[in-house]
């Protein structure tokens, strides 16, 4: 038996408090798109563990790609020294991003590629000898993650600047757009950038955003043609651009990367969540030869390097993942979600508790009028089958890319039950 005594007492879970702490539960194991509670319960999974477990639990690829590794070398430092599933993920990277992205930093996380990309971008102007070019401007609503730096760029509002005033570095937000996806952009919905990198320009190392999909702050698909016009404003303007793709990368928006659907190439990527396919923690950052050669002018270095740096275990399954995804037609698979989605969930629109319903890709995403009780709606899910976890207004899910129509028909059936139930509690 799993201690949940224990675990209440003694272990911290995400944006949890230690005091009140919401009920947890025990998975024994996972296979395919379902989640196996201790007491058998089998769970679709709707949340393909925050966006990574794009091929499904268990697999058997990726489960050999781990034990070849791990029999020749788990890890080793990479001061000094490189290995095979290093090269050969960050050939895979850079052959399967916009050619303009050469040179990979890998890292453990999604907030450290963050945390590098925003210091690439920072050393890019010291060592070019630009001065005063250290703030960033981002958009409001955006999630870029938990540590320092990328928590400066989180949304004002929403995210933890309230708890940390006066602490965190302060940087421009700019209004989110609020031009859907397929819909044009108007002048006032680049307003507020534009009015920004005017003013601040002069002291701007880069815009850093979610291209297309705002994610945790907002789950909010943007016009690509917002997209288009920053990335003209960046140049315009002389500041880099960071594309924090950790969500949407590898084909969770319809194309391999966001980006792709406006046709820029930032100077700066991120990636991370799906990069191994959710068996382990793994990021990288990307940038162009103009960045990387900057850092590295009169003799720079890049002022970064993780214990755990190109962690073999971790590269060889990211590689194995990738190579999946291109021989799994997931281009098909995620316009089939897609499709699914859209007709299924159109008539969560009837319902009295919802205020709104969009699709892209392999996310679909239902707002409520208000925020839901996140335990309540969790026991609700589990009840009917599914693992669905709401956060504040936004029930949405983004379900691994192998998932079968009945499964998904399981969990668009439980949202709508579930806007039925809260209209009528
Ligand atoms: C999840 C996420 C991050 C942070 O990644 P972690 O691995 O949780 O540190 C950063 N940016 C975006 C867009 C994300 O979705």
């Amino acid at each position: 038996m799993i201690d949940l005594d224990y675990d209440r007492q003694h272990i911290w879970h995400p944006y949890t408090s230690m005091e009140n702490p919401l009920p947890v539960y025990p998975v024994t194991h996972a296979e395919g798109v379902r989640l196996v509670l201790e007491n058998g319960t089998q769970l679709i999974d709707g949340m393909a563990s925050w966006w990574s477990a794009i091929h499904g639990y268990n697999h058997p690829v990726l489960n050999q790609a781990v034990m070849d590794q791990l029999s020749s070398m788990s890890h080793v430092m990479f001061g000094g020294i490189t290995h095979a599933p290093a090269v050969e993920l960050a050939r895979k990277l850079v052959d399967s991003t916009p050619a303009e992205l050469q040179k990979v930093f890998f890292c453990d996380s999604g907030s450290v590629a963050v945390e590098v990309a925003m210091k690439m971008a920072l050393q890019y102007w010291i060592n070019s000898g630009v001065t005063g070019k250290h703030k960033f401007v981002t958009i409001r609503n955006g999630y870029h993650g938990d540590t320092f730096a990328a928590m400066s760029v989180c949304d004002p509002v929403t995210g933890m600047h309230d708890i940390f005033n006066g602490i965190l570095p302060q940087h421009y937000f700019a209004d989110a757009p609020q031009c859907r996806f397929n819909e044009t952009c108007s002048d006032t919905d680049i307003a507020s950038m534009k009015a920004l990198l005017e003013e601040h320009h002069n002291t701007v190392a880069a815009v850093i955003l979610e291209p297309i999909v705002q994610g945790a702050g907002r789950m909010f698909f943007y016009s690509a043609d917002y997209l288009a016009a920053i990335k003209a404003l960046c140049d315009e303007f002389n500041v880099l651009l960071i594309a924090d793709e950790i969500a949407t990368g590898f084909g969770r928006s319809g194309k391999l990367f966001a980006c792709e659907h406006a046709a820029i190439c930032p100077d700066i990527l991120c990636l991370g969540k799906a990069l191994t396919g959710g068996y382990m923690t793994l990021a990288a950052t990307l940038c162009t030869e103009r960045v990387s050669a900057g850092i590295s002018r009169d003799q720079g270095v890049f002022m970064h390097g993780p214990t755990f740096m190109a962690n073999p275990l971790a590269c060889s399954t990211a590689l194995a993942s990738i190579k999946l995804l291109e021989q799994e037609n997931w281009q098909k698979k995620v316009a089939g979600i897609e499709k699914q989605l859209n007709s299924e969930l159109a008539e969560c629109r009837d319902s009295a508790s919802v205020a709104d319903v969009r699709v892209l890709g392999a996310i679909g995403v239902v707002v409520m009028k208000e925020a839901v009780n996140m335990a309540r709606a969790q026991a609700f899910f589990v009840q009917n089958g599914v693992w669905i976890r709401p956060f504040g207004k936004l029930v949405y899910i983004m379900p691994p890319y192998i998932m079968e129509p009945d499964d998904l028909l399981v969990l668009t059936r439980t949202i709508i039950k579930f806007t039925k139930w809260v209209a009528n509690s």
